[in-house]
């Protein structure tokens, strides 16, 4: 019936979706694939490059937030600081319930999870959850280096370059986009649990004492942020890690979670650190990581407040909440037909335009070309001339364009084209000269209306 809207439940719908149209194939395809391992294609990678602008402009838009960009490979000594090594290098067990793991020779009570107390572990195995290569030719042990398994140490071992040079004050943050790696032990459901990922951090410097005030703030805001973009309010929520779940560094710690096909998951994770890593670096290196604050003549090592999303599991998030069919008068012949479309926020769609010349005529797709064109300076526009037009519609609303254009026998004589909405389905007349206004300017006011 006219108007009914069905959003996805199985994953696998969406799998199918994705490499159908080109956002993500599995690594090295044609080898066989590579487990846990993803690539992004032509518009996938525009997807994700939405999904990294927004968030990097969320933090450094504000005057307390710079960037940095590390590098993957650091001193093998971070990682003894951080905890990785001594805590992933040994024979390990993995509790199937919180998915805590420990060392063997760690365990309290034998076959008994530390943190939960059940008794659903793994069998003990050699794991060390970060891969590890050498540096330079020769492999021994003097050259282990790791592929790090996140990004928050680049940012805790720069914490005085940047303070000092960005002459920053306490409280202020510094933000990081990159690849970690971790050698999962159960990878899967797509994109979501993979082992070379990308993530997008923050870590806010704060004065000790006022590190629950910035927490609560960090919360607050980070979870706004998703519901921004248009995410169903029901399909986000918060989990408080309670006293035994909490990670050995963290003084509190909250996920925001968002409900899969396959269940409620963590995507981001909002944490207290503490003091731990800046004291860690400090203990490691020898070197004194100390903030003194001018006005209150304090030295202090800063607590900090980090959150931590991960690029790949908040672009899946997109991806599973935009997604909806929904039964729609056919635009080529009227008949009621289900459609597929992604209803993205326009600032998260990977192409915000498509231009459909009616017919191969030259008249009309030189017009079309030239508006093709002019469109592409400011953001993806596509130009697209196969079938009929109702057919390229669906073709966009399938990967979520928010505007097409068609140019049509008329635009010859008016210099208009017609501009149909993706979530409305409805059509405007709009003259050629302002259509790269007029489409700037939809963007911007979008309200997320749909099809009625
Ligand atoms: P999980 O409990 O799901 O393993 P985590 O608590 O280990 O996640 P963090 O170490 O807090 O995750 O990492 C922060 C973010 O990085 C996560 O919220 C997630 O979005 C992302 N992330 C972590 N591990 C992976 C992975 N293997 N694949 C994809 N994204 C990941």
């Amino acid at each position: 019936m006219s108007g009914q809207t069905r959003y996805l439940n199985d994953l696998q719908t969406l799998v199918s979706l994705c490499k159908r149209r080109g956002f993500v194939f599995q690594s090295s395809e044609i080898y066989g694939g590579i487990n846990a391992c993803w690539d992004y294609g032509p518009l996938g990678v525009e997807l994700k490059a939405n999904v990294k602008k927004l968030w990097w402009k969320s933090m450094t838009k504000r005057q307390d937030i710079v960037g940095v960009d590390a590098a993957i490979l650091m001193h093998p000594t971070v990682w003894k600081a951080s905890g990785h090594v001594d805590g992933f290098s040994d024979p390990l067990v993995e509790c199937k319930d919180c998915k805590s793991r420990f060392r063997v020779d760690h365990l309290k009570e034998a076959g008994k999870c530390n943190n939960c107390g059940k008794t659903s572990l793994s069998e003990p195995r050699m794991f060390n959850l970060m891969f590890k290569t050498f540096m330079g030719p020769v492999e021994d042990s003097a050259a282990v280096v790791y592929l790090r398994p996140e990004t928050a140490q680049g940012i805790f071992v720069n914490f005085e370059n940047v303070q000092v040079t960005a002459r920053k004050k306490i409280p202020f943050g510094i933000a990081q986009i990159g690849k970690a790696f971790r050698n999962e032990i159960t990878p899967g459901n797509f994109i979501f649990r993979t082992r070379e990922f990308e993530q997008m951090e923050m870590q806010y410097f704060v004065k000790p004492g006022t590190d629950m005030e910035h927490f609560e703030t960090w919360k607050a805001a980070r979870k706004s942020y998703y519901e921004s973009f248009g995410f169903r309010p029901e399909n986000l929520r918060f989990h408080q890690h309670g006293e035994g779940e909490l990670a050995h560094y963290a003084r509190a710690a909250f996920d925001i979670e968002y409900k899969f096909p396959f269940g409620w998951q963590e995507i981001e994770g909002i944490h207290n650190r503490s003091d731990f890593d800046l004291t860690q670096h400090q203990k490691f290196s020898g070197k004194k990581i100390e903030y003194f604050d001018e006005s209150s003549k304090e030295k202090f090592v800063p607590f900090v407040i980090e959150t931590s999303a991960g690029c790949d599991r908040t672009l899946l998030a997109t991806l599973s909440d935009a997604y909806r069919e929904e039964v729609v008068p056919d635009e080529d012949t009227g008949k009621e037909d289900v459609r597929v479309v992604l209803g993205f926020h326009p600032e998260l769609a990977p192409v915000k335009a498509a231009v459909l010349p009616l017919s191969k005529k030259p008249e009309l797709q030189e017009i079309s070309n030239r508006i093709c064109a002019e469109l592409s300076e400011d953001f993806v526009a596509q130009h697209d001339e196969a079938g009929s037009i109702g057919k390229r519609y669906r073709r966009q609303d399938e990967v979520g364009t928010p505007f097409c254009l068609t140019v049509d026998f008329q635009s010859l004589e008016d210099q208009c084209v017609t501009v149909r909405h993706r979530d409305t389905m409805k059509q405007s007349r709009v003259s050629m000269s302002g259509i790269s206004t007029y489409i700037k300017e939809q963007l911007k006011n979008f309200r997320g209306e749909v099809w009625k």
